[in-house]
């Protein structure tokens, strides 16, 4: 059994977890299993036939479990049983309006109801009323639900997986993304697919990845994935597919702004038509006034400068995560492993950082011209000093600077901290500013036009990270910062080889705050990188 196989399965558990109403932090576990069982080189399966699969970090004994059935039986026994119980099609229909997974599949098989047509037309009939529990109020829970253009989900997908999901439906369909997910929309609520084929809803209805059609008509329709996440379907025929794609791209209120739009068989057929320069997707949040900036582009990225290794709490070596940035075709990478005062993971202090130099040192040799910054991600600590001592802070070739600690404190004390760390000698750069964890935790307290006023004086960068559930700065922050004149450092702030591939998100948030090649320090050389405080 492949690596790939076992991720995919333990994601499909995940998922049935996930709708089955387990545990955010069960589900959340086998998710990052599923990852971890990606990224590893060595086939898991022959890791866990030798017993040796929990030295993998972030396997317990319930996933070893699993894993051992998998790998011995080739299917999991949990998993099937899950499908039958589960009945996602039910789960999903019940997000649509309302009820929780159990709940709706009581209901669905009381019913004998399996799609939203049939709920519907059950509750037409008055029939809701006769099943076990639906009082008055429920039902009309329920019919409000139905009537509801599109349903609305509290909490967003991350724009990786919304990523992943939008390219695997527009491949079953023949279609393109459109919607939040082309605009790179940090949490995106809802997918968008313009098809080509002309059994577009036929495919629709065969697709492993949508589990229930909730509204349907000649040219459109909307289904719903696992997640309950709604898919926008629009079938266009060629002559006039460039104009649905710019409608289903949106945003409403940028498009409303362009309308009435011409029909054409391409996007920049439509803008010739109207006389328009195109507009790159990610700046279509609001009508846009005058033409677009030439927006910073992946291809001009030259090096990531925030990346972690099997130092601290990165899966990679120093040469393997090096490779791989040479392999991107990057000219530069700084190593920027956590210090000591982060606690939950492995830092490193003075006399490591600088064992770490040795190995540095010889990986350079070997990869020259590619060059290894020597960097640190340095916590700020409580009382607002470095967390490391000055000596080694000025051997570093790049140091990033980040609070981990102390996200809830107050506007003041917050921005007092971080502003004075920042008047250190050897910072380059502030690492996600606003300190948000999408989802989970709002952004911190900290006076942005403060640190931007700080950055200016002191030459320091700020950071536009690019970890799906951070994007911080996000877009209207990047901004702030680029209207200032703050040089944006678009980083990964990887902890594996794969996570350098979020490069991607990074620009594209650095893009939706308007910024240009110029305004980002890593599209320059090494020389003009490390001279940023030297003046
Ligand atoms: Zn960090
Ligand atoms: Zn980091």
């Amino acid at each position: 059994m492949r690596n790939e196989q076992i991720a995919q399965t333990l994601e499909a558990y995940a998922g049935l977890l996930d709708l089955a109403g387990a545990g955010y932090y069960t589900v959340r576990a086998y998710r990052r299993a599923a990852e971890l069982v990606r990224e590893t080189r060595a086939p898991v399966a022959e890791l866990v036939r030798a017993g040796r699969v929990r030295e993998l970090r972030g396997i317990g004994p319930g996933i070893e479990r699993r894993l051992q059935e998998l790998v011995a039986t080739g299917k999991l026994e949990e998993l099937e049983e899950l499908e039958r119980e589960v009945e996602p099609q039910l789960v999903a229909l019940g997000r649509l309006v309302g009820l929780g997974p159990q709940r709706m599949v009581a209901l669905g098989r009381e019913l004998g109801v399996r799609t939203a047509d049939e709920l519907r037309a059950a509750a037409e009939a008055g029939r809701l009323r006769e099943a076990k529990g639906i009082g008055p109020e429920t039902e009309r829970k329920i019919v409000a639900g139905l009537a509801r253009e599109r349903p609305r989900r509290r909490r967003g997908l991350l724009l990786n997986r919304a990523r992943a999901l939008a390219a695997a439906i527009a491949q079953e369909l023949d279609g393109e993304i459109a919607g939040e997910v082309r605009r790179w929309r940090d949490v995106v609520y809802e997918l968008a697919i313009v098809s080509r084929a002309p059994d577009a809803f036929v495919r629709l209805e065969a697709s492993p990845t949508v589990v229930a059609i909730v509204e349907r008509d000649d040219a459109r329709a909307v289904g719903v994935t696992v997640e309950g996440i709604p898919v926008e379907v629009v079938a266009a025929p060629p002559g006039s597919f460039g104009t649905a794609l710019v409608r289903a791209t949106g945003s409403r209120e940028y498009v409303d702004a362009l309308e009435p739009l011409p029909g054409a068989p391409t996007e920049d057929a439509v803008y010739a038509a109207l006389g328009l320069p195109w507009c790159p997707p990610e700046l279509r949040e609001a009508p846009l006034g005058g033409e677009p900036p030439r927006l910073v582009e992946l291809a001009d990225i030259r090096g990531d400068l925030h990346c972690h290794t099997d130092w601290s709490d990165g899966k990679a070596t120093v040469s393997e995560m090096a490779i791989a940035a040479r392999d991107l075709g990057y000219d530069y990478v700084a190593i920027c492993d956590h210090t000591p005062n982060v606690r939950v993971v492995p830092g490193l202090d003075a006399d490591a950082l600088r064992r770490q130099a040795d190995e540095i040192a010889a990986v350079n040799e070997e990869l020259a011209p590619f060059r290894v910054l020597r960097g640190t991600e340095c916590d700020i600590r409580a009382d607002g000093t470095l967390d490391l001592p000055d000596d080694v802070l000025a051997e570093l070739d790049w140091v990033q600077l980040s609070l981990h600690a102390g996200q809830r404190q107050s506007e003041d004390v917050l921005t007092r901290k971080v502003t004075e760390a920042m008047r250190h000698p050897a910072v380059r750069c502030l690492s996600h500013p606003k300190g948000r964890i999408i989802n989970h935790r709002p952004p911190n307290a900290l006076q942005l036009d403060r640190v931007i006023e700080v950055a200016l004086e002191e030459g320091i960068a700020l950071e536009t990270n690019g970890l799906p559930d951070r994007l911080d700065l996000r877009d209207e922050e990047v901004r702030l910062a680029v209207d200032a004149g703050v040089p944006i450092v678009c980083s990964t702030d990887a902890h594996s080889v794969r996570g350098l591939g979020n490069m991607s998100l990074s620009v594209a948030t650095a893009r939706r705050g308007w910024a240009t090649a110029a305004d980002v320090l890593n599209t320059r050389g090494l020389d003009e990188v490390l001279g940023l405080r030297r003046r």
